[in-house]
């Protein structure tokens, strides 16, 4: 199984008022479910090593503040490792489909750097720069910090 821990962070989460398992529509998870192919090959790293063990759709609606004001969260349950959560609304594209990716990409870099500093900047336009040479696309790599006010890490980032 691709989260074979899914589980067990699912309880975290509840335990921290935040319920992924809210999102009840298949069409939230085909979602998430392509943007994970789409960017498999970066994810899948953090999944051998173990660091990563899930990732969840939540409805930025019924979650607690701040949590509802954000696109993507990537939070830490137990030292280095982490689960990413994805609003429903990035997921549908409201604000673009380069914005889902790169919201994914940012909350990777989470993993690594809590903060938006200098290596959080290069380790996310180096994620990009492979991720369009992989795909062809054209996620832009400038790291603008304004554009994700609404990403967040509740644990420093
Ligand atoms: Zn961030």
């Amino acid at each position: 199984m691709y989260w074979p821990r899914k589980f067990e962070a699912v309880d975290k989460l509840h335990a921290a008022g935040i319920t992924p398992a809210d999102c009840y529509f298949i069409k939230d998870h085909e979602r998430l479910d392509i943007l994970i192919r789409l960017c498999a090959p970066f994810i899948r790293p953090y999944v051998r090593s173990g660091e990563l063990i899930f990732i969840f759709p939540y409805h930025r609606a019924m979650q607690p503040a701040p949590l509802s004001g954000y696109a993507g969260v990537c939070m830490t349950h137990r030292e280095k490792i982490c689960v990413i959560g994805l609003s429903t609304d990035t997921l549908a594209g409201k604000w673009g489909s380069d914005y889902a990716v790169s919201v994914l990409l940012h909350e990777l870099c989470h993993m690594r750097f809590d903060d938006h500093d200098q290596n959080f900047i290069a380790q996310y336009n180096d994620l990009t720069i492979r991720f369009n040479q992989t795909t062809g696309r054209h996620i832009k790599t400038q790291c603008d910090i304004s554009a994700y006010r609404n990403s967040f890490t509740p644990y420093g980032g």
